[in-house]
């Protein structure tokens, strides 16, 4: 049977966007270069948990075309044959680096974008770019890094007006858009201007997004087969939605991810404060090939006992460990 283990590799904690949800207007402290992994470092971590059966690599950040030479690491982990190789970014790079990443093995790309309006783009990720995204986008399809998948997460009353524009947006573009459920991660709180903290009044389930899109376009019909986290639903046979339902329906149970910070940190789930220090097992303990395959073997024998613990305490660095 086909592994569907997954290692997800933030390579930086840089990002040029501040979502409102995700990061603080003036930015967060920052891992120093010499605390980052280097990408000789990543891909021997990734090696070892092609050993230890995962066949996945998503490339994620802060955003990872923030991180200078990415291309190298893809080639890197490209020449380790992986079954699938992604990257999740802002999209605003991708006009620049669409060409080289796929040259250099990069299969797909997932685009985070919360409105397809130029004046909402600033208000949530208080920058300008809504045109590179989309430019980027289409630089993506040309160069072949396709499915193109977008993601989308829901907030009352910031962005759930959209929704419907969004379907359209997937129908005319032909990209799977995906529906997520906000969490409640380290960005929200009383420090955040604009939204405060998460609270029920924010939250837009999935299965309220769905009911609305019935009722404008019609019955959405399950896709065969699972894709991970996310439930996939057709609208008229051909347009791929997805729904990323982590608070309303966790999908922890068939989650075999794991999470890999760009300190080396390695986490069993996002709300895993403590992981694994990767970093040190490679340069103090000078930790071989065996030793760190055994070390990702313990973190994915540890999920089957996490338990995520209750919503209200939650809290994670998504801007650093990636969503
Ligand atoms: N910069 C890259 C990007 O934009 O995709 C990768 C990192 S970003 C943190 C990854 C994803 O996490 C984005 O889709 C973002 O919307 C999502 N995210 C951040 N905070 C979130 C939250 N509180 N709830 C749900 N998704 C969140």
């Amino acid at each position: 049977m086909r592994s569907s283990k997954v290692l997800r590799i933030s390579v930086t904690d840089r990002c040029d966007l501040r979502c409102v949800y995700c990061m603080p207007e003036e930015g967060v402290p920052l891992v120093s270069m010499a605390e980052m992994l280097t990408y000789e470092e990543i891909e021997a971590v990734a090696r070892a948990a092609m050993a230890a059966g995962v066949r996945r690599f998503r490339l994620t950040g802060g955003e990872p075309l923030a991180r200078r030479g990415l291309a190298s690491l893809v080639r890197l982990l490209a020449g380790l044959g992986p079954d699938d190789l992604a990257l999740t970014t802002n999209g605003l790079h991708l006009v620049d680096f669409a060409a080289d990443l796929k040259a250099a093995g990069l299969m797909r790309v997932t685009v985070s974008l919360d409105t397809l309006r130029r004046d909402r783009f600033e208000t949530i990720t208080r920058r300008a770019g809504l045109e590179r995204v989309f430019a980027g986008i289409a630089a993506a399809r040309a160069a072949g890094l396709v499915p193109l998948k977008i993601n989308t997460v829901v907030i009352r009353g910031v962005n759930d007006d959209e929704i419907a524009d969004f379907v359209r947006f997937a129908r005319e573009e032909r990209v799977e858009v995906r529906f997520i459920e906000l969490m409640p991660t380290s960005g929200l709180g009383p420090g955040c201007k604009e939204l405060g903290s998460w609270r029920p009044a924010l939250f837009v389930k999935g299965k309220e997004v769905r009911a609305r899109i019935e009722e404008a376009f019609g019955p959405l019909i399950q896709a065969p087969g699972a894709d991970g986290v996310a439930a996939i639903h057709l609208l008229d046979g051909a347009t791929r939605l997805g729904f990323i339902t982590p608070l309303s329906d966790p999908f922890c149970r068939g989650c075999e991810r794991l999470r890999l910070g760009p300190d080396g940190r390695l986490r069993i789930c996002l709300f895993d404060r403590a992981g694994v220090d990767m970093r040190k097992a490679l340069r103090e303990d000078k930790a071989g090939p065996a030793e760190l395959e055994a070390l990702i073997r313990t973190a994915f024998e540890a999920k089957a006992d996490w338990e995520r613990g209750a919503l209200e305490s939650l809290s994670s660095d998504m801007f650093r460990i990636g969503g």
